[in-house]
């Protein structure tokens, strides 16, 4: 799979430009910036986190913005929104399966990997009425911090 060894070795920012061009979206100077943000980031932050850091360089954008582009990278498929509970979005650049630890005191999410909750059995009821995309385990409780 020589593409595939070939998209390891891109920096993020690089495809973060193909996809643009790929859907037609100009690549500005916002949008590198918000994407930045998020590249590594596993925080899974909020609109709000990554305005507060956008707002240092463009001190004229407005979370409106942030919303929109945000929406748009999902869109492209760039980050997924996170089960919000309420809470306001988050969003996780990290588009590998993977799980969630939720913290249900500070709203701390960690990610991280357990194979035997990848390919979990999804019930029959389900599967006949909807369309499964993706299994994500949520554990919540309370993280290390916060006991
Ligand atoms: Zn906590
Ligand atoms: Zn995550």
């Amino acid at each position: 799979m020589q593409t595939k060894a070939l998209n390891k070795q891109k920096e993020p920012l690089e495809l973060f430009r193909e996809k643009c061009r790929e859907r037609g979206i100009s690549i500005t100077p916002q949008r590198v910036a918000i994407y930045s943000v998020l590249i590594g980031n596993q925080a899974h932050p909020s609109a709000e986190t990554i305005y507060n850091r956008v707002k240092i360089t463009f001190p004229d954008i407005s979370i409106d913005t942030i919303y929109r582009t945000l929406s748009t990278f999902s869109n492209m498929g760039l980050v997924d929104e996170v089960e919000g509970y309420g809470e306001v979005k988050r969003y996780d650049p990290e588009l590998k399966q993977h799980h969630h630890f939720r913290c249900k005191k500070c709203n701390k999410i960690v990610d991280f990997h357990e194979k035997s909750f990848d390919n979990l059995k999804i019930p029959k009821a389900i599967k006949e009425k909807f369309s499964v995309s993706n299994i994500k385990v949520v554990a919540e409780g309370l993280c290390d911090e916060c006991l």
